[in-house]
């Protein structure tokens, strides 16, 4: 469908058929668990399909017409990524299978380069298990430190203390651009401006921002930065790892087999020029082709207005929340993306959580992969209400009405 005209929510919903849905008795299907993945508009669903049924071949490898046909359609999606990140150049693209993917890559590539016992790699209190896990597992085996920048209890990080935290055994910073719990969106430019300063390269999550907000990498001027086409509508098991040229051109390969290699022999081998010395075995061409697709689909909406429908989406819930009463809300910053993550007073969120289910309100419950982000608060986790460009105000209503049931059940 066309969208280059204005924000037209009813046909923008008609192009997501899972929204269409009814659950249990007939109930329409709330779908606020954007965080942790979202839905596919027709554009993705159908090229996934075409490529599946009309021209799937191993990309790089055949001479024949189809090979040919996915080969094209993958390095054209790469062109896409490229385009909507602003990176400068195409070989700056990997295809991952995800952000954890990515990140994991990262941390063995740049571990083996570049660190020795007692560097220092700093994360942020707010990161997803994925920013945090692979760290800690490179600090195991090089005997190297990870520091951690803390938040208030509005879920602002402290940039004080983040600068306090650099010494000159820091050898990478990486953070998250949205947090996926609270929500916030983290002065990114000023912390890799103050990284620069100190000479230490950035790695940015945009696991939670790659779907709410124009990212120019060039602009931001991150060294890194990472996502998954899961999240930002594209199919899963993709994902981008996106490296300035000077760093990938340093930086090892993560995994070695086909596509990487430029001469095997059993005394030696030479890898691939880039992006491919990244990009081991047969890749994800079709998850690719799909993502790309995806990113069309929402610039062609644009991200500016993207960006507008879902501040004003969540101006509205927090106000409803508010009057809802008897509710905490789990980061409450001045920079915050439409994340909503909220305990009822009184009620565990398991309760709330499958009466909410059984209304047809999809939220998600739990830690969300951020375990520290729930001991800062001394909780278990929250139920988490995280809203896309195809959600309403009606949908909004209808989660508070949900909250409603909750209550008078439950007290
Ligand atoms: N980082 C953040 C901020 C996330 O929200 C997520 C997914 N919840 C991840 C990393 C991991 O993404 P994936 O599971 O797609 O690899």
């Amino acid at each position: 469908m066309d969208h280059t005209e204005k924000y037209d929510i009813e046909k923008i919903r008609a192009d997501f058929p899972v929204l269409e849905q009814k659950v249990y008795n007939n109930k329409p299907l709330i779908y606020l668990d954007n965080g942790a993945t979202t839905q596919k508009p027709l554009r993705v669903i159908r090229v996934v399909n075409r490529y599946h049924s009309e021209l799937n071949s191993s990309i790089h490898r055949g001479v024949h017409f189809l090979s040919d046909q996915a080969t094209n359609a993958y390095e054209k999606a790469r062109e896409t990524v490229r385009n909507f990140i602003n990176a400068e150049k195409k070989e700056e693209i990997i295809f991952t299978s995800g952000t954890t993917g990515s990140i994991n890559m990262l941390a063995f590539s740049f571990g083996e380069q570049f660190l020795e016992e007692g560097d220092e790699i700093i994360i942020s209190e707010m990161e997803h298990h994925a920013n945090i896990v692979p760290w800690q597992m490179l600090c195991e085996r090089k005997k190297t430190k990870l520091k951690v920048i803390p938040f208030d209890d509005n879920g602002v990080l402290d940039l004080e203390v983040y600068e306090n935290r650099i010494t000159d055994k820091t050898k990478l910073i990486s953070v998250t651009h949205i947090s996926n719990t609270l929500g916030t969106v983290n002065p990114v430019r000023e912390m890799i401006r103050i990284a620069h300063k100190n000479g230490i390269p950035v790695m940015i999550d945009a696991a939670q921002s790659i779907q709410h907000t124009e990212i120019d990498v060039q602009e931001l001027d991150c060294d890194f930065l990472v996502f998954s086409g899961h999240k930002v509508y594209g199919p899963t098991g993709i994902g981008v790892f996106y490296g300035k040229e000077k760093w990938l051109e340093l930086l090892p390969p993560y995994q070695g087999g086909g596509d990487m290699v430029d001469i095997v022999t059993f005394e030696k081998t030479t890898y691939n020029e880039l992006p491919f010395k990244f990009e081991a075995g047969t890749t994800n061409y079709i998850g690719a082709i799909g993502m790309a697709a995806a990113l069309e689909y929402i610039s062609e909406i644009g991200m500016k207005k993207i960006a507008a429908y879902e501040s004003d989406l969540l101006e509205y819930a927090l106000q409803k929340l508010d009057h809802s009463g008897g509710i905490t809300i789990y980061g409450l910053a001045p920079e915050k993306a439409s994340i909503l993550s909220f305990l009822i007073d009184g009620i565990h969120m398991l309760d709330a959580g499958m009466i909410f289910d059984k209304m047809g309100v999809a939220v998600r419950i739990g830690s969300h992969c951020a375990q520290p982000v729930m001991q800062h608060f001394n909780i278990d986790g929250t139920l988490r209400a995280s809203v896309s460009f195809y959600n309403t105000k009606q949908e909004i209503d209808y989660l508070c009405k949900a909250i409603q049931q909750v209550k008078t059940m439950f007290t």
